[in-house]
């Protein structure tokens, strides 16, 4: 007996269509929230690297005080792993100046937030693996719970892209974006956050 032909995946030009919503309409989304400087990435061309993690466990003076950070981050291999359950991400990139350094955290929290709001939009229009790696470590606490289980906003908190061992300078080259590492806080810094689509 003939078999029916099972219905083919919908798709367009740019995508697959997940819950009637296009990239296009994900775009739409993040200029409505003022994000209007962001890449595609293929999320294959992430990359990850072990010098990451040993940067965060030799020379970052908040080693093991940072809930969202190693050592309450999975294991490389596994942050690698958990990347590879992914096809495609958005970069957004913040470029900023401050007067003092200290000026930098009020400013990377509220746009933290901001992203954390369009993780959740992008979540309800269908893509449930929707993730954000904002562009700083947690910071919403004046006095960080240090251990993962203690955290004391447990639905707001993300790694960062590196407290994941992202190597962040590699894998925004690839699309085109600039980093590099500054003299000092005078100069022009370039912060990327990464929201994982599907
Ligand atoms: S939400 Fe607060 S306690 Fe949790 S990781 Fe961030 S700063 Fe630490």
């Amino acid at each position: 007996m003939p078999q029916k032909k099972p219905p083919e995946k919908k798709t367009t030009a740019k995508g697959p269509v997940t819950a009637g919503r296009t990239r296009k309409d994900l775009e739409r989304l993040f200029s409505a929230k003022g994000l209007t400087d962001f890449r595609w990435l293929d999320a294959r061309d992430i990359v990850v690297a072990e010098w990451v993690r040993m940067k965060c466990l030799f020379g970052c003076p908040d080693y093991g005080k940072n809930a969202a950070c190693p050592p309450n981050t999975p294991p490389v291999e596994t942050c690698a792993r958990f990347f590879r359950e992914y096809k495609r991400a958005v970069v957004f990139r913040f470029a900023k100046t401050v007067d003092k350094p200290e000026d930098r955290h009020p400013w990377s929290r509220k746009l933290n937030l901001q992203l954390l709001e369009v993780e959740a939009e992008v979540f309800k229009a269908g893509f449930v693996k929707a993730f954000l790696l904002p562009m700083d470590s947690c910071n919403y606490c004046l006095d960080c719970a240090g251990v993962r289980a203690a955290c004391k906003q447990l639905k707001l908190s993300r790694p960062s892209p590196d407290a994941m061992a992202m190597d962040v300078y590699a894998t925004v080259r690839k699309i085109g974006y600039p980093i590099r590492v500054l003299a000092g806080y005078d100069e022009e810094m370039n912060r990327y956050a990464f929201l994982l689509v599907d």
